[in-house]
């Protein structure tokens, strides 16, 4: 681990991940800061596999919302660190800002962030290459440049066939949709405090050590890597994903979120059919709190019917459709999801094997 200044000598994660974020025992991740934001560990091919396949499925592009719901959650974001940084006796520009977003940004996967440019009230230039999602991080520096200028932006990419450089160039706001996405974010996600896990920690960072154990961590490239799958994870707010699937759900009648769980489900048959005979269904659900997905218990099984309680998943469709997707490979059989139950900081997933 020598020359890795930003490692922890303990477990060989970035320090300020372990310091920066708290891992509760109800199988949620929170910043360790006011207002202690939710954070989720993302799947980036399940994420960027979900709203294409939404927009496939319902016939219609749902791109601008996902913008729309990411743009939000920046601006929230931003604001809340300005306000710790005042706080703290500082007065950020906005060029700091966006400098220690971009930092952030190597830490939690998204993508390496450089700031090109930036003129005030009217264009911020950030080269990203790798980024995560493309609608997804252009809603984020939409969201950083309205926080920090205090001018609405609209992000686009200097070259559409390369998408290497978004230019978020100051433009008159659409105040109705975003008007709808603000309060969905401004809801949060509710959660209960029920749970007793307990976490063996890094003794000098202070970050679970099963994280070490399942992921590897590198800012300097912004990479963080499962290794049992291979793939590609973020560690990013939960909020702007969330309000997009709730606006959905409203716009387009509830049906949405059973589509959006039929999507995660086929998405995990693919995952955990590639990694089954490299762990078990006990072991993949142990690893649901460790990502904020929430925590399952009460698996019960009798006959052919399957019922198991999801305890504060980050949304209900999506966690219910891993759940689903992830029986029917452990269990080797095809099941029908016969209801799925939600309730504040609950889902419960019945399931019928056919
Ligand atoms: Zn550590």
């Amino acid at each position: 681990m020598e020359g890795k200044k930003w490692a922890c000598s303990h477990c060989g994660l970035p320090r300020g991940i372990g310091k920066g974020n708290v891992w509760h025992k109800n199988g949620v991740i929170t910043a360790s800061q006011p207002p202690h934001i939710r954070g989720t560990l993302y799947d980036v091919e399940e994420l960027n596999n979900l709203f294409p396949a939404v927009s496939r499925r319902i016939g219609f592009d749902v791109t601008r919302l996902v913008i729309e719901g990411k743009r939000r959650d920046g601006v929230r974001y931003t604001r809340s660190l300005m306000e710790n940084l005042r706080h703290a006796g500082l007065e950020p520009r906005a060029m700091d800002v966006f400098r220690m977003i971009s930092r952030f940004c190597s830490y939690w996967g998204l993508g390496i962030a450089e700031i090109l440019e930036y003129r005030e009230g009217e264009i911020l230039s950030v080269r990203t290459p790798a980024y995560y999602s493309d609608p997804m991080a252009r809603g984020d520096w939409a969201g950083v440049f309205e926080a920090a200028d205090g001018s609405r932006g609209d992000p686009r990419w200097r070259d559409e066939s390369v998408k290497e450089i978004i230019d978020v160039v100051a433009v008159e706001g659409e105040p109705e949709l975003e008007e709808r996405i603000e309060q969905e974010v401004e809801l949060g996600i509710p959660f209960t405090e029920e749970g007793d896990l307990e976490y063996r920690h890094c003794p000098s960072c202070g970050i679970p050590l099963a994280v070490s154990e399942q992921f590897e961590w590198n800012p300097e490239i912004s990479l963080i890597r499962e290794r049992i799958s291979g793939r590609r994870f973020i560690l990013h707010n939960t909020n702007g994903i969330v309000a997009v699937v709730r606006v959905l759900e409203k716009e387009l009648g509830e049906e949405i979120g059973n589509i959006i769980a039929e999507i995660s489900r086929d998405y995990a048959r693919g995952y955990y059919g590639e990694i089954k005979d490299r762990t078990s269904m006990e072991a993949e659900l142990m690893k649901f709190p460790l990502r904020s997905w929430g925590r399952a218990t009460a698996l019960r099984k009798e006959g052919d019917f399957f019922r198991i309680k999801i305890v504060n998943p980050y949304s209900g469709p999506i966690v219910a459709g891993r759940i689903w997707g992830l029986l029917e490979v452990f269990e080797g059989r095809e099941l029908v999801l016969n209801k799925r139950e939600e309730d504040e900081g609950y889902v419960y997933v019945h399931l019928k094997a056919i």
